[in-house]
């Protein structure tokens, strides 16, 4: 790219005026950067910023997450979605304690090698918490660069990809720190990502307003619109469930989930459905295994509840208790509300919340995890 060095003025400045304020960029500490990355990989600032906040509340440094058991880790995930970046964080933190002395290594050998540090995580890490000289990309950096070569790159595409980071690599600040600031190379990092969230956006970027207008052949061509391209939405799958909400004194049963995205977290017992199914019986055939009767109907109640390119409609049955209580096993329990001294899955906080309050169910919508967000930051 020609004047790589104005392109750098520009944006820097503009950055130092008009980034938003996040409670990750008051940092310089490694591990809160690392949390705050992973976060943000899936999930919008607006969502994470509380999860991220009361995370580093409760485990301020990487020795506390580690000694941290994983229920307790998950219960604190509770909501956010891909809860398989929570394992991996802490799997990876008890690396950290084990094999770094409880540092987060600044080797990018050593830190590649961390559950879950994909080249985007390495990069953000490396250069926000240690200021050392490592590019990042994710959406909102592929879309700047994109545009700003007027080449039709796509993150999709491995070729492309390659392609991007080498862009990302070529404008990269080299010095190691700025004076009293932010250290150059994640600062830099993180005006490019704040770029694409908030004026070179998917659609409609504000040019008028952008720091390199100047220097962006996407916009002398009138290709801002164009560049890159929109990749093409993935169908979501229907699916029809039905879970079960039994209720006894006040509290919710809930069983262990199984499976690829919410292994290890719990809502009330369900079925996936099929067409003409008889709900009430395949919601007792349900509970029978767990020794529990109920007389169950159906609310009415519909929540919408999408997993990773499932679109999932879950009709409500509630009930009371019929006969003894078992007692709580490892695979149910029975939860007071949706507080947080268990992993309840998004679903599964709002049907807990549902039951303590006694209100009458309405229609909502349950977002578990996102398909893919186009800018996961903004
Ligand atoms: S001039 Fe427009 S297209 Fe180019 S980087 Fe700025 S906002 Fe994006």
């Amino acid at each position: 790219m020609r004047d790589a060095a104005g392109v750098r003025r520009s944006l820097l400045a503009w950055y130092r005026r008009n980034r938003r304020n996040m409670p990750w960029r008051e940092t310089r500490d490694p591990y809160r950067i690392w949390v705050s990355e992973v976060m943000l990989q899936q999930t919008q600032v607006a969502t994470a910023t509380p999860y991220y906040e009361r995370f580093v509340a409760r485990f301020p440094d990487v020795r506390s997450l580690a000694r941290a058991d994983l229920g307790r880790v998950l219960a604190l995930w509770s909501g956010l979605g891909y809860y398989r970046r929570a394992r991996h964080l802490h799997e990876a933190a008890g690396i950290v304690v084990r094999e770094h002395g409880g540092r987060v290594p600044s080797d990018p050998r050593a830190f590649a090698t961390l559950p879950g540090v994909g080249r985007y995580t390495l990069g953000a890490v490396l250069s926000m918490g240690f200021g050392l000289p490592w590019p990042v990309l994710d959406g909102n950096v592929a879309r700047v660069l994109a545009r700003l070569t007027a080449r039709p790159l796509t993150v999709k595409r491995p070729a492309d990809a390659r392609e991007l980071w080498a862009l990302a690599e070529s404008l990269l600040p080299r010095s190691l720190r700025r004076a009293g600031g932010q250290a150059g190379p994640g600062e830099w990092n993180q005006a490019l990502m704040e770029l694409g969230a908030l004026v070179c956006t998917p659609r409609a970027p504000r040019c008028v307003t952008c720091p390199l207008r100047a220097a962006c052949r996407a916009r002398a061509l009138g290709l801002q619109d164009s560049v890159p391209p929109v990749a093409a939405r993935r169908t979501l799958l229907r699916v029809r469930r039905a879970v079960a909400c039994v209720r006894h004194r006040g509290r919710l049963l809930v069983v262990k989930r199984e499976g690829a995205h919410l292994d290890g977290l719990w809502e009330p017992p369900g079925v996936e459905l099929e067409r003409g199914q008889d709900v009430s019986a395949a919601l007792a055939a349900k509970l029978e295994p767990l020794g529990i009767r109920a007389r169950l109907e159906d609310s009415g109640a519909r929540e919408r509840h999408t997993i990773t390119h499932h679109d999932i409609t879950v009709e409500v049955w509630e009930g009371e208790l019929l006969g003894a209580v078992p007692r709580a096993g490892a695979r149910h329990r029975w939860v007071p509300s949706a507080g947080r001294s268990i992993g309840l899955s998004a679903l599964g906080s709002r049907l807990a919340r549902r039951a303590r309050a006694g209100s009458k169910p309405t229609r909502g919508r349950a977002r578990e995890t996102l398909s893919r967000r186009a800018s996961p930051r903004a």
